[in-house]
């Protein structure tokens, strides 16, 4: 398992990441900002779990986000 970790409140509002993977990214009109699906929050960042077969397409949304928002938690 991999936990991926979005630091919400820095997010731009691009829609690259939802764009490249919808499953797991949608943009939230209310505010114009990413959300993380399935996530849980802790002080302010959004997690959530992944298996390891999905990190080839976390790794693509990771490059591709210009405000490197989106990590993997260690
Ligand atoms: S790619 Fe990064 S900055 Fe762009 S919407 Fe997604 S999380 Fe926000």
């Amino acid at each position: 398992m991999v936990r991926i970790k979005h630091k919400r409140s820095k997010c731009i509002g691009c829609g690259y990441c939802e764009h490249l993977d919808s499953l797991m990214w949608q943009m939230d009109n209310s505010d114009g900002k990413a959300n993380l699906i399935g996530s849980h929050q802790i002080n302010n960042i959004f997690y959530v779990d992944i298996p390891d077969s999905e990190l080839v397409y976390l790794k693509r949304v990771i490059s591709i986000c210009p405000v490197n928002v989106i990590t993997i938690d260690k």
